[in-house]
């Protein structure tokens, strides 16, 4: 039996001191890992009828793209500022040090639409908080949120309160 955990790499001090990174690259460069973490997120997205997955930029879209694709539904990019051509909403969020901001295209996202958001780790929650509130904007209904990985001391998923959200592995 495949164990996700043995594709994640653990990077000590990394970007900076005291902080462990957890780092996919690993889980993405394999074909039977990558199925393996797809098909447990597809199952989700399945049971709750999901008919269009965001992703923040950029990992959001290495665990969206292939779980839209095996569904045969579509994938939004939420991006950073000044990359989508067209008219967009915006919405900024805190990081430890400063702010960010994600963007989606006005028309990606219907009302009544049910979105999956996929990212690849689940920290603070800000980045997905901020990707919630632009898909809700728009009128679309957030049914689940999936990550590879949830970082259980930071406590993301109380911000993340009410929403269905799956994580393939807790550190
Ligand atoms: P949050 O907004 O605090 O939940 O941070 C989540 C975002 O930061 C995700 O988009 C991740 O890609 C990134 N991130 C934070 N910590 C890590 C890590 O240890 N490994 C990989 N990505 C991380």
């Amino acid at each position: 039996m495949l164990d996700l955990h043995d594709y994640v790499a653990s990077i000590p001090n990394f970007p900076e001191e005291g902080v462990t990174f957890r780092d996919i690259t690993p889980l993405l460069a394999d074909g039977a890992a990558y199925a393996e973490a797809t098909r447990q997120i597809t199952e989700f997205a399945k049971e709750r009828g999901v008919n269009v997955i965001v992703g923040p930029e950029s990992r959001g879209f290495l665990v969206g793209a292939p779980v839209a694709h095996q569904m045969g539904i579509g994938l939004v990019p939420a991006r950073k500022p000044g990359k989508l051509p067209r008219e967009v909403i915006s919405q900024s969020y805190k990081l430890e040090y400063g702010e960010a901001t994600l963007e989606l295209h006005k028309d990606a996202i219907k009302p009544g639409d049910k979105v999956l958001i996929t990212d690849d780790l689940l920290a603070t929650g800000g980045t997905i908080e901020a990707t919630i509130k632009l898909v809700e904007a728009l009128g679309g209904e957030v049914v689940g949120l999936a990550f590879l990985i949830e970082l259980n001391a930071l406590h993301g998923r109380d911000r993340l309160n009410g929403y269905e959200l799956l994580a393939l592995m807790n550190y």
